[in-house]
């Protein structure tokens, strides 16, 4: 493929013109679709392979290999094989690798965008703003790399020295969602590979393509071959089961649902593995009385309607203050109804597509749930026509806090409104989840922000902004939102574990 072949490229500028044929194909073409072992693209050893689907569309863009337990096996040979020569690779050598890798991103933003717009949907400006974020976890663990410190120090006694360091923890299963098809694999393979780990990264069935790209890149970044190997597959536990009984595997990270999340940590107890779960949501964005409405509107167009809602960050829930609710919903409809839905890859488009047909029927069912429960539907509130899963950007009000719509992840453009009176009363209902990821807080005074911010059991809260994801700050969440952290410096300590000697004193 000619993302593996190429050596030099000229960064393309943005185009704001819709993307022609012949360039798809010609991207298509030079994109991977075998599976990465031992620094080799390799069919899957039963010649078996699956259909990538434009969701936009619902045509098949084209087939990928299917990797089974045998490659499985074979990935873990290779990880199991590279892991010592890896962890002994200086520091300074992986952080080179990671910044070329970097580099390599930045060249290729534009195949990057269009592949993950093509494969997910998203508007291409998204992508775009996709490949930038995902990109930066490449730059900051070529950052991080280097700066991994132990110490030294005396015991309290003075009858030992202590010599403290951080080794890497070994070989790692990677599993990333569909929604962020780039970030999610770069937010796990830059800190593994910054720790000196080895790796087997499984991306989603429904966007194999974006990573089959970056690894192209990383192995042209200089990658030694065993320490990056992917396995794309629609056949999931036919490989994360074997892999997770070899007792070669030491740890898995994990983004996706909660529900498989829980299945892969029973797994994980039988070899006691370290595990890292970024899982569902339910995030709250609470709107006060003294907050700036222009700001809250725009801070819930962001967090509610990037990435066609599907997100874990996603405000699921919006919570405003009873003396605030008309001009904040007024001034919401009115942005949601010029919202442009569409393909991703034209101009203009704020909202593409769904997933796939599945995605479209569980938000819709969750939209008639609310209706029948008395909600009233403000904007939107159904499907699109023809091919592709399309579903209108929609405002519901009046929504019962029973209501599925409230009490589960919708991952879709839907947005019902809830009031609430008293600073306790939302705290309460912002609380009332089983979820712990994102929140939102809209209070021009800082300190009431801060208060209710003590007061929330989430991992991450946005004070006056609905987009807070940064290569530099540790991102997770608590309760069933999941355990670690990815970004900042916590990120890297995920994929390493500590090592004390005591030594005689001199
Ligand atoms: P999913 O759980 O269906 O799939 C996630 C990944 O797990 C995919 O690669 C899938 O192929 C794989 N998988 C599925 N079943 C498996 C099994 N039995 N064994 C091993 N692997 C298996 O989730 P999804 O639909 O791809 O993603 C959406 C979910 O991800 C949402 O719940 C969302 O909130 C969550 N998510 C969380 C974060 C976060 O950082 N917390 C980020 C993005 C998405």
């Amino acid at each position: 493929a000619a993302a593996q072949t190429r050596t030099t490229q000229t960064r393309t500028t943005p185009s704001r013109a819709t993307p022609s044929r012949q360039r798809i194909d010609a991207l298509l073409a030079a994109t991977p679709t075998d599976l990465f072992i031992n620094g080799q693209w390799r069919q899957a050893a039963a010649g078996a392979s699956f259909a990538v689907e434009d969701p936009a569309t619902g045509e098949t863009l084209t087939r990928v290999a299917s990797a089974d337990e045998t490659d499985a096996l074979s990935a873990m040979d290779a990880a199991a094989e590279a892991q010592d020569s890896w962890a002994r690779t200086p520091s300074r050598v992986r952080a080179e690798i990671l910044r070329r890798g970097f580099d390599l991103v930045q060249d290729h933003a534009e195949e990057l965008a269009l592949l993950m717009t093509l494969e997910m949907g998203k508007p291409l400006a998204q992508s775009r703003g996709e490949v930038s974020y995902g990109g930066e976890f490449l730059r900051w663990f070529s950052e991080e790399a280097v700066r991994d410190h132990g110490r030294y120090a005396d015991t309290p006694e003075g009858n030992l020295r202590m010599l403290i360091t951080r080794k890497p923890v070994g070989p790692c299963l990677l599993i990333t969602p569909w929604n962020f098809p780039l970030a999610m694999a770069t937010r796990k393979v830059a800190p593994a590979l910054a720790a000196g780990c080895t790796m087997i990264l499984k991306p989603a069935a429904l966007t194999p393509l974006t990573s089959l790209y970056f690894t192209a890149l990383m192995s042209e970044a200089g990658l030694p071959g065993g320490v990056l190997n992917v396995l794309p597959t629609d056949s999931p536990a036919s490989i994360s089961g074997p892999l997770m009984a070899d007792p070669r595997l030491r740890k898995i990270s994990f983004t996706g649902s909660t529900a498989v999340g829980k299945q892969l940590m029973k797994q994980a107890t039988e070899n006691v593995l370290r595990t890292s779960m970024e899982l569902g949501g339910n995030g709250p964005l609470i709107v006060f009385e003294d907050a700036d409405l222009d700001k809250a509107v725009a801070g819930a167009m962001a967090a509610k309607l990037r990435n066609m809602g599907e997100a874990c960050t996603a405000a699921n829930r919006v919570l405003v203050q009873e003396s605030v609710a008309e001009e904040f919903i007024a001034k919401l409809a009115q942005r949601m109804s010029a919202l442009q839905v569409g393909s991703g890859l034209e101009d203009g488009v704020d909202v593409g597509p769904l997933i796939d047909a599945k995605a479209c029927t569980s938000v819709a069912e969750l939209v008639d749930d609310a209706v029948r429960r008395g909600a009233e539907v403000v904007v939107g509130g159904q499907r699109g026509d023809g091919p592709g899963h399309f579903f209108a950007p929609t405002l519901l009000r009046n929504v019962s806090p029973e209501a599925r719509v409230v009490r589960e992840e919708i991952f879709g453009p839907v947005a019902p409104v809830l009031t609430f009176s008293t600073e306790d009363e939302a705290v309460a209902m912002a609380n009332a989840t089983e979820y712990g990821l994102a929140s939102y807080v809209f209070t021009e005074n800082i300190s009431r922000g801060l208060r209710i911010g003590d007061r929330l059991d989430f991992g991450l809260l946005g004070l006056n902004v609905g987009v807070i994801s940064n290569a530099a700050a540790p991102f997770g969440g608590v309760k069933q939102s999941g355990l670690g952290r990815e970004g900042g410096a916590e990120g890297i300590a995920e994929y390493t574990s500590t090592q004390y000697v005591g030594i005689e004193s001199p």
